[in-house]
């Protein structure tokens, strides 16, 4: 069960099947095959979201640095949206890349499992901007939000912003709390991404999405907010709380759960349990 749920942990639908799909000049999407990736060249470098794990992140070394067009690239530098093993897992395929971005939390959680790998870590606390070929990405620490060590990046000229795990397309909004994530931060999370400008989210699991799925979220989990609040004033424990906090979410998408991590209930007794957590002495 514990190694399932390492390796099953944020994931769903389409877990095991990478699609590469170009999104534009220079710009690439793989999905699925454990944790999405995306690419970004700049002349024949590139610069890799996520490495997969197991042999997906050997399908998608092939993919990345010898695409079906003919052109060899090369990964030069990779950012890690959290330290996951089906994002993180596959770096050690890549070790002639320069540099590997990650955030502080990110790397510390690598090192106590004992999955930290030989490869220039470069640590990321707050943010930092790339200029590739001329242009921008900026890669930001939302906050806590899906972990404590979640980093985004944002492709302003194109309108896309690659959310790892902080959004998971069609899924349920999914904290780790064994990693540092909870759902209130990840509410604020949202808000603080809401902030950029965006039209197109390439999230940590399933198909791109809009940015209305990021405005959703957050009222789910505001709503999911204040009905555990209000279940509390009311005096409602367990099971009775549970249900008064479901109930508000009734008129939000069946988003589908991830198996052994997030599902509408669980992300319920979260709440509940934040806000108990939060009073406690
Ligand atoms: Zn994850």
């Amino acid at each position: 069960m514990g190694v399932a749920l390492l390796f099953l942990g944020c994931s769903a639908g389409g877990f095991f099947h990478m699609v590469r799909q170009p999104l534009g000049e220079r710009l690439c999407f793989y999905e699925g095959g454990a944790g999405n990736a995306v690419s970004v060249a700049h002349g024949r470098e590139l610069l890799l979201v996520d490495t997969k794990m197991w042999g997906y992140a050997g399908q998608l070394q092939r993919a990345v640095e010898a695409p079906p067009d003919g052109t060899l690239h090369q990964v030069k530098r990779i950012l890690l949206t959290h330290a996951h093993a089906d994002h993180a897992g596959g770096v050690d395929r890549f070790t002639h890349a320069g540099a590997v971005l990650l955030h502080t939390q990110a790397l510390k959680r690598l090192r106590e499992s004992g999955k930290a790998s030989a490869v220039p870590y470069v640590e990321v606390t707050d943010a930092v901007s790339l200029r590739l070929d001329g242009e921008e990405v900026r890669i930001f620490h939302p906050g806590v939000a899906h972990t404590d060590g979640d980093l985004v990046a944002l492709l302003p000229a194109r309108g896309v912003l690659v959310a790892g795990d902080v959004l998971c397309a069609g899924l349920e909004p999914s904290a780790d709390v064994t990693f540092g994530g909870q759902l209130r931060p990840l509410r604020r999370a949202l808000e603080r991404l809401l902030e950029e400008k965006f039209d197109t989210v390439l999230g940590g699991h399933g198909p791109a999405t809009t940015r209305a799925e990021v405005e959703a979220k957050r009222d789910y989990l505001a709503a999911l907010e204040r009905a555990a609040v209000d279940a509390r004033a009311k005096g409602l424990a367990g099971e009775a709380a549970e249900r008064y906090a479901l109930a508000a979410l009734k008129e939000f998408a069946p988003y589908e759960p991830i198996p052994l991590r997030a599902s509408r209930e669980s992300n319920a007794r979260q709440m509940l349990l934040e806000l108990t957590q939060e009073q406690a002495p």
